[in-house]
C-alpha cells in the first residue's frame, strides 16, 4: 500500500463501473480494461447478454450509488427513466394482493441506461481512463508469484496486439465469465471449490409498447412464485419510454419459461396474478421473449486459500453470483466495492500487512446475508442443491416467511404495510436479518390460531415458552449484523419520516 498509483479494473460492467469509481479517491490513475468496444448512447452489448433482462437495484444498491454518484436517479429520470415512486405496485402471491408504492425516489430503467448513466459519471473523472476493445488475457506477477504487477492484453481487433499494463491493484470484475480461476492456478495458487447452489433457473423476457391510452392507469404487477405447485414467478414492469417489460421466471430445471410466444402468453395465464396476462393483450409486442437460462449460483471463497496474491482482488458476478430474480447482484456488487473502500480508508489511516486477505473477508462478511437469504428461497423449488457448508436455519426461515406473509399479507390489504415494509427492508438488505427474525416478530405471527402454517413453525421451533424463543432463534439463525453499519438507520429513519 505504499505506493497507490495505478489501479487497474477488469471489465466495465455494473461492478467495474461502482469500483472503477471509488477507486478514484484512492489511486492517481485508474484504467477500466473492457472486452466490448462501449456504445456511445444506452444500448445492450455483447459481453452482458444478461442486460436483456429486467435489472432492478434494490434500496440498499441505490443508497450507494447515490453516495458514489450522487444524482444518478435523476440522470435516469432525465433520459426517460420511469419514476417509480410515483406509480403503484401491485403484489399478489397465495395469501393475497396488495398494491403499494416504492417509500423513497427510485427510477426504473434498462440496464443498458444504468450501465450508460454510471459510465458516463466515471468517464467524467479525469484520472480514470477506459481502453476498451481490449480483452485481459492474463495476470503478471512477480517473480516469486506471490504479488501481481499487472495484466496481459489483447486487443479485439484484426491485428490483436498484445500490451502490458502494470499496476499497483488489479481487480477482477470481469463477472460469470471471469477467468481468475484460470490465472491462478496457472500461477500455482490452489483455488478451493466454491460453495454453489445447483439451481437451474430459467429466465423469459418480452418487451412491449405500452400505448398512450394504458401509460396513466399503469402500474407493475409482482407475481411471486409457488414452487411446491410448480407456479413460475412473473413480473410486468415499466421502463424507459414507455417500454413495459414482462418477464417468467422458475428454477429447479423441471421446467423452463418458454420462449415461443404463443406458449409465453399461455403460461402467463397461469401466474398467480392474471392481471398480467390481461395487461400484456392489450400492449404492441416488440422484441423477445428471450430466454437466459443458467444452471448455478457460485460464492468463491478465495479468504480460504493458503496464499493470495497481494494487488489483486475479484468482486461483483465474478466473486459471488445470485439468483438474479431477488435483484440483488449489482447491490451485492455495490456493497463489496463499498467494502473495498472503506477497507483502502482504514489502511490509509492505519496500514496494515495482507491487506487483500483482509479485504477478501470483509466481502465474505458483507455478502453473507444476501446469499443466505437467496438461497433459502430458492432451495423451495424441487431440484435445488446447495453444495457446501450446510445454511444455517433453512426449514424454519422458510416456515416463518410463510406465516409471516400471510400475516403481513392480511394486515397490508387492511392499510397496515409497515409490517410488510420490514420484510421488504430485510430481502433490499437494508435491515439486518435480526430486525425480522427475533421473538418479538414471532410471538405476533405465533397467534395460537391453529392454522397449518403455524402448527408447522411451531414444529420447527420445538420451544412453548416465549421466553426462550430468542434463544431457539439464536440457535437457529446466524447473526449476520456484522454485515450492517450505522449509515443504514439514517436511511431507515428517513423512510420513518416520510
Ligand atoms: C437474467 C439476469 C437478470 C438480472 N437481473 C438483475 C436485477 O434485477 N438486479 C440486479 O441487481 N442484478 C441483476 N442481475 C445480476 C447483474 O447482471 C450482475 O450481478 C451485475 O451486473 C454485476 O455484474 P459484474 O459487473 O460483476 O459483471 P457483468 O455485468 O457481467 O460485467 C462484466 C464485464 O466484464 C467484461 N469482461 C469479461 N471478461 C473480460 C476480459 N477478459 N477482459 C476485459 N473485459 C472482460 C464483460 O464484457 C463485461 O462488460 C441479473 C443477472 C441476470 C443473468
Amino acid at each position: 500500500m505504499s505506493n497507490m498509483n495505478k489501479a487497474v479494473v477488469i471489465g466495465a460492467g455494473i461492478a467495474g463501473l461502482i469500483t472503477a469509481r471509488m477507486l478514484s479517491e484512492y489511486y492517481q490513475e485508474v484504467y477500466i480494461v473492457e472486452r466490448d468496444e462501449l456504445p456511445t448512447a444506452p444500448a445492450n452489448r455483447q459481453g452482458t447478454p444478461q442486460s436483456f433482462h429486467p435489472h432492478r437495484v434494490l434500496p440498499r444498491g441505490h443508497m450507494i450509488l447515490e453516495r458514489y454518484f450522487p444524482g444518478y436517479t435523476n440522470d435516469l429520470l432525465d433520459h426517460g427513466a420511469q419514476a417509480s415512486y410515483a406509480e403503484e405496485t401491485k403484489l399478489v402471491n397465495r395469501f393475497g394482493t396488495f398494491v403499494s408504492r416504492p417509500p423513497f425516489l427510485s427510477a426504473s430503467s434498462s440496464r443498458a441506461l444504468l450501465e450508460w448513466v454510471l459510465r458516463r459519471r466515471v468517464q467524467n473523472i479525469q484520472h480514470v481512463h477506459f481502453l476498451t476493445n481490449t480483452e485481459v488475457t492474463g495476470l503478471i506477477s512477480s517473480e516469486d508469484r506471490q504479488t501481481i504487477t499487472g495484466i496481459y492484453t489483447k486487443k479485439r481487433n484484426e491485428k490483436k496486439q498484445e500490451g502490458m499494463l502494470t499496476a499497483d491493484m488489479v481487480i477482477d470484475t470481469a463477472g460469470r465469465s471471469s477467468k481468475v480461476i484460470k490465472w491462478l492456478t496457472s500461477l500455482g495458487h490452489t483455488v478451493p471449490d466454491p460453495e454453489v447452489l445447483k439451481v437451474s433457473l430459467g429466465y423469459s423476457t418480452q418487451y412491449y409498447k405500452i400505448p398512450p391510452q394504458a401509460r396513466e392507469q399503469w402500474r407493475s404487477v409482482i407475481s411471486e412464485a409457488q414452487p411446491a405447485k410448480g407456479i413460475s414467478t412473473g413480473m410486468l414492469l415499466r421502463i424507459e419510454n414507455n417500454i413495459a417489460l414482462t418477464l417468467l421466471f422458475s428454477a429447479g430445471g423441471e421446467h423452463y419459461p418458454p420462449t415461443k410466444p404463443d406458449e409465453f402468453q399461455a403460461e402467463l395465464k397461469y401466474l398467480n396474478a392474471s392481471e398480467i396476462a390481461k395487461t400484456v393483450s392489450h400492449l404492441e409486442p416488440l422484441q423477445g421473449p428471450r430466454g437466459y437460462r443458467t444452471p448455478e449460483s457460485v460464492r468463491q471463497h478465495f479468504e480460504k486459500m493458503e496464499t493470495w496474491p497481494s494487488g489483486l482482488l475479484v468482486l461483483g458476478d465474478a466473486f459471488c453470483n445470485f439468483d438474479p430474480i431477488y435483484g440483488q447482484g449489482m447491490t451485492v456488487a455495490a456493497i463489496e466495492a463499498e467494502t473495498v473502500g472503506n477497507c483502502l480508508e482504514e489502511q490509509k489511516r492505519n496500514p496494515q500487512p495482507y491487506f487483500e486477505r483482509h479485504v477478501l473477508h470483509q466481502m465474505q462478511e458483507a455478502i453473507d446475508p444476501a446469499w443466505w437469504l437467496s438461497s433459502i428461497a430458492d432451495l423451495r423449488w424441487k431440484g435445488v442443491e446447495h453444495v457446501g457448508p450446510p445454511l444455517k436455519g433453512i426449514t424454519f426461515v422458510q416456515k416463518y416467511i410463510d406465516l409471516f406473509t400471510k400475516k403481513a399479507m392480511e394486515l397490508a390489504a387492511n392499510g397496515n404495510s409497515r409490517f410488510y415494509l420490514t420484510q421488504t427492508l430485510m430481502t433490499s438488505l437494508v435491515l439486518p436479518p435480526s430486525k425480522f427474525f427475533n421473538a418479538e416478530i414471532l410471538t405476533m405471527i405465533l397467534d395460537d390460531n391453529g392454522s397449518p402454517e403455524e402448527k408447522k413453525l411451531r414444529a420447527e421451533l420445538g420451544v412453548q415458552d416465549p421466553k426462550l424463543f430468542q434463544q431457539r432463534i439464536d440457535e437457529l439463525i446466524p447473526s449476520f449484523d456484522a454485515a450492517f453499519d450505522e449509515r443504514l438507520k439514517d436511511f431507515l429513519m428517513s423512510l420513518k419520516q416520510q
